[in-house]
């Protein structure tokens, strides 16, 4: 179905990687506000109130596939991918082992291409799609003790920005949002005084709620975001000033 400004987004077949919880639970449960048919991954394929759920590690490309296969038999090919599966894992980089280096790149950055990578088919058939990669103003900005998860958030933005200029021509656009501090279980893991420490720098002083993200993901999807590809949009309260 392809999507004009003003049209309401009936019924298009849309999934959200990790959306069994979090960021990924918000954005699932907007776009299914709006109209869409939506599927969720978590590991474990345990259900989730409200949303279809099918289980996928992205880590697996066999994993990912089975999934994919899935949605499409119950909704149909994927028309609205949301890339949203990450890991954090922290060190100081001189404490930094390779495997927890590759374990967060291969999560979020290849786990990303893994979905686009198999969503891009059907898109390329239907000459149409969305794709949106939830990146972090950490992408961007950097972090101590996040080289890694940092590098993968920032290789999002070099990955959306080449398949955006790649399949245009097809009708498919492809975003970033580069979210900043966002309630869910990610942040509470950090200490209060940690916590404390990046709120002030944040000039709107708090974090986000996840369901602002997903407002912002959803209008990337929507109707209204038909001439917008290669985008990165922060919602981070001003934390990374636009970048
Ligand atoms: P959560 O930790 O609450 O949720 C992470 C989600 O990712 C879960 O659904 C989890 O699934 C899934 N996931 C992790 N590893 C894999 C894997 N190998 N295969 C499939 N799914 C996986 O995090 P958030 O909701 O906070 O984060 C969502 C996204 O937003 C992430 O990409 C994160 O980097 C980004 N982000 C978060 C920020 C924050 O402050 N919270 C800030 C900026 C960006 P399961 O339940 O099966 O483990």
């Amino acid at each position: 179905m392809t999507l004009t400004t003003g049209e309401r987004n009936v019924g298009r077949s849309a999934l959200v990687t990790g959306g069994n919880r979090g960021i990924g639970l918000a954005i699932a449960r907007r776009l299914a506000a709006g109209g869409d048919s939506v599927t969720v991954t978590s590991r474990s394929g345990e259900p989730v109130e409200g949303v279809s759920v099918v289980p996928c590690d992205v880590r697996d490309v066999a994993s990912v596939e089975a999934a994919f296969a899935s949605v499409e038999k119950d909704q149909g090919p994927v028309e609205v991918l949301v890339a949203n599966a990450g890991i954090t894992s922290d060190r100081m980089f001189a404490a930094l082992k390779d495997e927890v280096f590759t374990d967060v790149v291969d999560t979020n950055l290849t786990g990303a291409y893994r979905v686009a990578k198999r969503a891009v088919r059907g898109m390329m058939r239907a000459r149409q799609g969305r794709m949106i990669f939830i990146s972090s103003v950490v992408g961007l900005y950097g972090w101590p003790g996040q080289a890694n998860y940092a590098a993968s958030k920032a290789g999002l933005v070099g990955l959306a920005r080449s398949l955006a200029r790649e399949l245009g021509p097809l009708g498919i656009t492809a975003n970033v949002v580069a979210p900043g501090l966002v309630d869910t279980d990610m942040a509470a893991v950090l200490s209060q005084e940690r916590e404390a420490a990046i709120l002030g720098t944040v000039p709107l002083g708090r974090k986000a709620d996840a369901d602002e993200v997903a407002a912002v993901v959803a209008f990337l999807a929507g109707p209204d975001a038909a001439y917008l590809t290669g985008a990165v949009i922060p919602v981070d309260g001003g934390l990374g000033m636009g970048h």
